[in-house]
């Protein structure tokens, strides 16, 4: 009987067919739907768009602090009292200088990442300035995550040689006012919407763990299929004293597992990316992340520190997968599973997509 149940979903799944909600509920809370056979469909599926493979990012912030917005969840909040880092647009001398390492390290992809509503028309011209001088100079694929846009800077932004867009839905349509309340989640849906227009590609992923139900997960994963978006990344929240949301923490190892399988049986070939809150959250478990998805962030994402990073490297290839690399970067990454404790990968972005999943 629950064998009947792994193989439907995998077959489901896998003829691009869409999983019903009574079958969500129970992937993410049955206590009859066991997790090893859960995780080992949900590799099935991973193993047929990206085999074994393990995509790596890291994110560089461009700007970071003082934003008007209210996301309950973010210490860079207008209401967050947590004492932060709080710099403006760092110069573009100083982001060359972040994306010729990231290229002299073999990185396939820059990512910058701003804090803020959304850029002024002003700030979008910089923003071009910046992504075309770094597409000048370096063969680079480059991310931008800068807030709300609308079409003519999405297009603006594509012209300049822009690549993806990182916006995250974050939760679904009914639970985002309970998260947020300066901007809506229509103004995010419009975001994605006006930058796949502009022949953007997307990324755009959740933060579980904010208060909300099953079915909020379950709406958000959907809606995250119908927008086909190349990248989710999936972040476990981390209630950070001085935010909103610092009481809020309900996560388990095996829930958190659950949410992996469940995206990527909704959403079959994107990327699914393990992102915030991985070591706090699935702690023993952690590994047993990459049999749902297939891309994760090395800790600290705006700090990695080297001895955290080659933990992370030597825990991915201890458990048999590989790192997708492009030729340059494969000896650093040698070099630090062997033990450099203290290597520094911050400007590594990481790396060649696989071949076949949208950029
Ligand atoms: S808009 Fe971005 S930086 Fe500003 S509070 Fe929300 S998540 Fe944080």
């Amino acid at each position: 009987m629950k064998r009947t149940f792994y193989s439907e979903l995998v077959s489901t799944s896998l003829d691009g067919e869409l999983i019903s909600d009574a079958c969500c509920e129970k992937i993410l809370s049955s206590p009859e739907i066991e997790l090893l056979p859960l995780l080992d469909s949900a590799y099935q599926i991973r193993k047929t768009y990206f085999q074994n493979t393990v995509q790596l990012h890291i994110l560089n912030n461009a700007q970071n602090g003082n934003c008007p917005e209210d996301c309950h969840y973010c210490v860079q909040a207008k209401t967050a009292t947590t004492d932060i880092d709080s710099y403006p647009l760092k110069p573009q001398s100083e982001v060359l200088a972040e994306a010729e390492r990231a290229y002299q390290s073999g990185a396939y992809r820059y990512c910058i990442v701003m804090s803020g509503r959304g850029p002024s028309p002003k700030r979008v011209t910089q923003l071009a300035d910046l992504i075309q001088a770094v597409k000048t100079k370096y063969p680079i694929e480059v991310c931008l995550s800068v807030g709300l846009i609308d079409e003519p800077a999405a297009r603006t932004l594509k012209e300049a040689g822009l690549d993806r867009l990182n916006h995250n839905l974050n939760t679904s349509e009914s639970h985002y006012p309970k998260i947020c309340t300066t901007h809506t989640y229509q103004d995010r849906m419009d975001t994605l919407h006006a930058a796949q227009s502009a022949g953007l590609a997307c990324c755009s992923g959740v933060i579980v763990g904010m208060g909300e139900e099953n079915r909020d997960l379950i709406r958000v994963a959907k809606e995250l299929r119908k927008l086909e978006v190349a990248s989710i990344p999936v972040n476990f929240f981390l209630p950070i004293d001085g935010t909103q949301l610092e009481d809020t923490s309900s996560l388990t190892p095996d829930y958190c597992l659950r949410v992996l399988c469940l995206f990527r049986f909704i959403n079959p070939s994107a990327e699914i990316r393990v992102a915030a809150g991985r070591e706090h959250h699935l702690r023993g478990m952690e590994v047993m992340s990459l049999y749902p998805a297939n891309s994760m962030f090395l800790e600290g994402y705006l700090n990695a520190t080297g001895k955290e990073s080659s933990r992370t490297l030597q825990m991915i290839t201890d458990a048999g997968f590989v790192i997708e690399t492009n030729g340059d970067i494969s000896e650093h990454l040698q070099q630090t599973q062997i033990g450099q404790e203290g290597v520094l990968l911050k400007e590594l972005e990481v790396l060649r997509p696989r071949m076949g999943s949208k950029t």
